[in-house]
């Protein structure tokens, strides 16, 4: 490993301008309690009048503008002397040095680190969790520098868990060939409990930070399924060594996916309950399935990366959503749910974006190209103008699934598709897919057209046709609210500060229709005061709503802004699906050879 890793090195300095430069990171930290990592860079080699260093505005994995140079303090240069250089801010993520007399230089500057989440830093007196790129700046227009990292953990601290490859001869010092494997390297360090294993011939160390009720080998035998049954599709595990952050909290979850490793967020208390456990592990498999789906077979916007700027794709639905589907259908085929439990957890998925009015407004390839406005920056009406790529997304695979493994007569899936696209564009080709190209490699597969999928389902809001794919596998989708005579108003409320508020008001909705506004604070309806409690499930606005039919007329007495309106509304049935997956009565030969090809029955 590090050979070749070692070679990639000299490959890529030679075909650099800046030939000769080499760059050293030591970390340390003098004030963890205060939520400060100390940086320090040395570059030597320089040849140029000046260099630009710059630190990356977001993080691979997470489409949001971070602006991480706004963490960034007491920035100092010298030159080998120990004299002061000039250097001058020319951009929000830029530091101009002026290297004239100088071919090398040495950098110092803080972070402050104090934001929870898997793709910001962390640093407290108990452990510290670097986001790389949030922490490391690079020289401009030379990624592919390789760099050492020396790394001097708090006094006592003392494990460092990181995908980058460690260099044996020296303490505490790491290698990255590149920026973009050091960006792709998240660095815990501290006391975090770490056990490993090894599945599929790849050595995987879980770094465990925040305690919990966690057995290591329960957690030790399902992932080595997960990463089995992953390995298998693929053929080919693209690691030697593999490495889990997990951060334990009181209430945690999400993940973000690496080159070698992942940060998973969980919480800490809830791995002894079975529920618990299996959404531990379908993070997991999520993480995990990303190794091959985003890190290597990816998107052509996806790499490599512009890390000053949003990177625009139309294909997060394949990079994220096939991810989400895959990691349900994977804890299934690893035996950790049982195939009832699948369609029941599918079911619901169906429901929860048939009922929200913004998958009837925004097709799903526009949903991910503006996930750094949308899916990132929601806001109130985000339900009603926007649809998640995940969850939507998960749905289009399901389709594809289905209607390849019925047009191969079961001897193909999306399986087949996923696998040969990562040999023909990240095995051979070394680059990107386009959209056409995924679309080409999907009929080919299949053997027929996917024009009406892409023109209805994914660039279109046409309501996908369930019941057609569904019905390939002999099952059929029941709407058990069909049938409801529940009222609706179509308002979502929240005990807030002491008041009931309206957080949320949907789409064509007796409420949107009547002017019921977010922020609104309801204080009677009818002759009936609304008092300011919640029973957790219930708002008294929710109640109330419950003891009546459609049709009928309320009135609401809301205060908006400190001034009181009258606002009468007229209810509707409620229009929200429940939906349940269920066998069809008679399923013939060929629909049960689809199902046990699709839920590897
Ligand atoms: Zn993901």
């Amino acid at each position: 490993m590090k050979s070749t890793r070692y070679f990639f090195l000299f490959l890529s300095m030679s075909s650099t301008l800046f030939a000769q430069n080499k760059i050293d990171f030591e970390i340390s930290f003098n004030e963890p309690q205060a939520h400060y990592v100390e940086v320090e860079m040395n570059i030597s080699g320089i040849k140029s009048k000046y260099i630009d260093l710059k630190m990356p505005v977001w993080t691979p994995g997470s489409y949001l503008i971070r602006e991480f140079s706004k963490n960034v303090e007491g920035f100092r240069v010298v030159n080998s002397k120990g004299q002061e250089l000039q250097s001058e801010k020319i951009s929000k993520n830029t530091w101009r040095l002026n290297t004239t007399n100088s071919d090398m230089v040495k950098v110092n500057y803080r972070v402050y680190s104090f934001e929870i989440s898997v793709r910001t830093s962390f640093v407290d007196e108990s452990h510290a969790f670097l986001s790389p790129t949030g922490v490391f700046m690079y020289p401009d227009g030379q990624l592919k520098l390789a760099s050492e990292i020396v790394i001097k953990p708090y006094k006592n601290w003392s494990k460092i868990s990181t995908g980058l490859e460690k260099i044996e001869s020296k303490s505490n010092t790491y290698f990255a060939p590149d920026f973009d494997v050091l960006y792709d390297s998240p660095i815990e360090i501290g006391n975090q409990d770490i056990f490993e294993f090894i599945a599929e011939g790849v050595q995987h160390e879980v770094a465990m930070y925040g305690g919990g009720n966690y057995n290591k080998e329960v957690l030790k035998r399902d992932m080595t399924k997960i990463i089995s049954e992953q390995t298998k599709t693929f053929g080919v595990n693209p690691n030697k060594r593999y490495v889990f952050i997990v951060h334990n909290f009181n209430s945690g979850g999400g993940g973000l996916e690496h080159y070698n490793s992942t940060v998973l967020g969980a919480s800490r208390n809830s791995y002894n309950t079975e529920a618990g456990l299996l959404r531990f592990l379908a993070l997991v498999s999520h993480e995990y399935y990303h190794l091959w789906n985003v890190k290597r077979l990816r998107p052509i916007a996806l790499g490599p990366f512009n890390y000053e700027q949003e990177n625009y794709t139309s294909n997060l639905w394949i990079a994220e959503g096939f991810t989400a589907y895959y990691q349900d259908i994977y804890t299934k085929r690893a035996g950790l749910q049982s195939p009832d439990r699948y369609l029941t957890n599918l079911a619901s998925s169906i429901s929860s974006v048939e009922n929200q009015p913004g998958n009837r407004v925004d097709p799903v390839s526009e949903a991910s190209f503006d996930a750094w406005i949308k899916l990132y920056r929601p806001n109130e009406n985000s339900a009603n103008s926007t649809i998640s790529y995940y969850s939507k997304g998960a749905l289009i695979a399901l389709i594809m699934d289905l209607q390849i493994i019925q047009s191969t007569r079961a001897k193909a899936g999306l399986d087949e598709v996923m696998k040969a696209m990562y040999d023909e564009y990240f095995t051979k080709k070394s680059r990107g897919y386009t959209d056409a190209e995924f679309k080409a490699m999907l009929e080919k597969v299949s053997g027929n057209s996917f024009d009406d999928v892409y023109k209805d389902y994914i660039n279109g809001i046409q309501t996908i046709d369930y019941n057609k794919y569904l019905g390939y596998a002999g099952f059929t989708l029941i709407d058990d609210a069909a049938k409801s005579k529940d009222a609706y108003l179509g308002a979502v409320t929240t005990l807030k500060d002491a008041k009931i508020m309206v957080t949320g008001v949907s789409r064509d909705s007796p409420a949107w229709i009547a002017g019921l506004n977010v922020n609104d604070e309801i204080l009677s309806i009818d002759d009936h005061r609304i008092n300011n409690v919640s029973d957790q499930r219930m708002t008294e606005v929710e109640k109330y709503i419950s003891t009546k039919k459609p049709g009928d007329k309320i009135n609401m007495t809301i205060s908006r802004d400190g001034l009181i309106r009258q606002i009468e509304l007229t209810l509707i049935k409620n229009p929200n699906h429940r939906f349940r997956i269920t066998s069809l009565p008679n399923p013939s030969e060929e629909q049960i050879a689809v199902r046990k090809r699709w839920l590897r029955l």
